[in-house]
């Protein structure tokens, strides 16, 4: 029986979007089926958010470093609910954008909960629809901890509903999102405090990164308690939140908590027991490295699979999968191996490859790092004096670079370029002969002994 499509996808985030619009271009019938707002989690309570929010925060250091430069700031207030309303205007254009868009490749867009029949068809409201392919890219969603009093606190959602500024707010967890939401309170006037289950910050990168960080952040106010792990958290007489930790320490008070501790896969509902999809222990969806899941027909990409949760891991995933089924790019795939990451912390992390401690387990003794720590020039004549910190990680005798790490002024946007290098095989031979560019923070990558 002929299909109504040649591609469905269930979820209009980022790996949904870029896999339906790459089919669409190669001429491929297609339907979108997406229940909230298009462009997923990163568009809407994700990177494109979080990012107007860090650019607040780097103004906000920006505005206290001016004094250093000669400018008298004296009169600098900040304005939470008018950011807020800026930010969400913004997205409401982007939402609006990608529709467009949609309509603009003849992608049919239903917006409505998707749910599998078959591997081949999907119930969406009223309607069964059927395709040639299903790609499930249904993302992930916060998680709370099943604690006593934990619905007091507010996961990342909830920060970007906040109407106003908390004077006092504590972020529970030591990952990606409690580094950056915490350094973003902390720029804009929060007092914060940070708590972590053990001693450190960002515990599966290089250690120097999440090392420094706490070091910086500590420097600039940030409260960090170590070695908490959260029993319950209550609402005092005041009504302010306390949380108490297995040791017996009561935190607090504070007027807000986040829960930054980690995401799950979105699969409720979804008729995958019924129909014996594949699922890890987490219930991430098992594909092999073509996105494929033990059902032939179906396919799954981006947060909802295991792999590194990151917008461009999803976009390239749902990209690669389009140019192989429709675009006749046989063996097409993502190469999850090395993928660059930034944390966008205040000052931001940038790390791509291997950590020192996981290259010494794989290659013992042959591994060599080299690292530089230096006042960014740009720190010369500010009040605050974070340092900046890189480290090469190298394997052999020819110094092949296995890892790079670096955080501080300008990491974010150095990282890119350095990835490129690591991916074709660069040695430390080959960083050392190219020229500096001087003065950057980047040319300390090219000089390090
Ligand atoms: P999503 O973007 O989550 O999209 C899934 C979509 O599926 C959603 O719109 C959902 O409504 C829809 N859906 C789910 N179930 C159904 C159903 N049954 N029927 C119909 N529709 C359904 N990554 C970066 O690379 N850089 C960053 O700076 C960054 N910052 C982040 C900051 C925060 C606070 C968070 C939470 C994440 C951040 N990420 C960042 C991660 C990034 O947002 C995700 O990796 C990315 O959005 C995953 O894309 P996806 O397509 O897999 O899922
Ligand atoms: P992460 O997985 O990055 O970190 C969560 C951390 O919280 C864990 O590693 C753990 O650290 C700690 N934790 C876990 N459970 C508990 C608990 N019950 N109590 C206290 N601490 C706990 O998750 P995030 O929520 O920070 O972010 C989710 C994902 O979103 C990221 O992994 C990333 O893929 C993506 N993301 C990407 C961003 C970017 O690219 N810039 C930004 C934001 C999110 P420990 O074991 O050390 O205690």
């Amino acid at each position: 029986m002929a299909s109504d499509y040649d591609l469905i996808v269930i979820g209009g985030g980022s790996g949904g979007l870029a896999c339906v619009q790459r089919a669409a271009d190669y001429g491929a019938r297609t339907l979108l089926v997406e229940m909230g707002r298009l462009g997923g989690t990163c568009v809407n309570v994700g990177c494109v958010p979080k990012k107007v929010m860090w650019n607040a925060g780097e103004l906000a250091h920006a505005l206290r470093d001016a004094a250093g430069y000669g400018f008298d700031i004296s009169l600098w207030r900040h304005d939470w609910p008018l950011l807020k309303q800026l930010r969400d205007e913004f997205i409401a254009r982007i939402n609006a954008v990608y529709e467009r868009k949609l309509g603009q490749r003849q992608v049919e867009l239903l917006r409505d909960h998707a749910r599998l029949l078959s591997a081949q068809s999907v119930q969406v409201g009223d309607r069964v629809v059927s395709a040639g392919s299903i790609v499930l890219a249904t993302g992930g969603r916060p998680i709370i901890p099943r604690l006593p009093g934990a619905q007091l606190g507010i996961s990342s959602d909830g920060f970007f509903e906040l109407g106003a500024r908390p004077d006092s707010v504590a972020v529970v967890g030591a990952g990606y999102i409690a580094a950056e939401l915490s350094g973003i309170f902390s720029a804009l006037g929060s007092r914060t405090t940070v708590v972590l289950r053990h001693e450190r910050l960002l515990r599966h990168f290089d250690s120097m990164l999440g090392d420094s960080l706490m070091q910086i952040m500590r420097e600039e106010g940030v409260e960090f308690a170590t070695g908490a792990v959260p029993k319950s958290l209550a609402r005092n007489a005041s009504g302010l939140l306390e949380l108490t930790v297995e040791d017996g320490r009561v935190l607090g008070q504070f007027d807000a908590l986040v829960w930054a501790v980690g995401r799950k896969p979105i699969t409720t509902d979804l008729g995958l027991e019924l129909l014996g999809v594949s699922v890890d222990w987490a219930g991430h969806i098992v594909t092999d490295e073509f996105q494929q899941t033990n059902l032939q027909h179906l396919y799954a990409l981006g947060d909802v699979t295991s792999r590194a949760g990151l917008t461009p891991v999803a976009v390239a995933a749902g990209r690669r999968l389009a140019d192989r089924l429709f675009g006749g790019q046989k063996g097409r795939k993502v190469d999850y191996d090395t993928i660059p990451t930034v944390v966008f912390s205040h000052p931001p992390v940038g790390t791509v490859g291997l950590s020192e401690a996981d290259a010494r387990t794989r290659y013992g003794d042959a591994v060599k790092v080299a690292t530089s720590t230096f006042m960014p020039l740009y720190h010369a004549l500010t009040p605050r004096k974070p340092r900046e910190h890189m480290k090469l990680v190298t394997v052999g005798p020819a110094q092949k670079i296995v890892g790079i790490h670096v955080i501080g002024e300008g990491a974010d946007e150095m990282l890119q370029g350095f990835a490129v290098a690591l991916r074709m095989g660069a040695t430390k031979r080959d960083f050392d002969d190219t020229i500096a560019i001087h003065p950057t923070a980047a040319e300390e990558m090219v000089t390090m002994p």
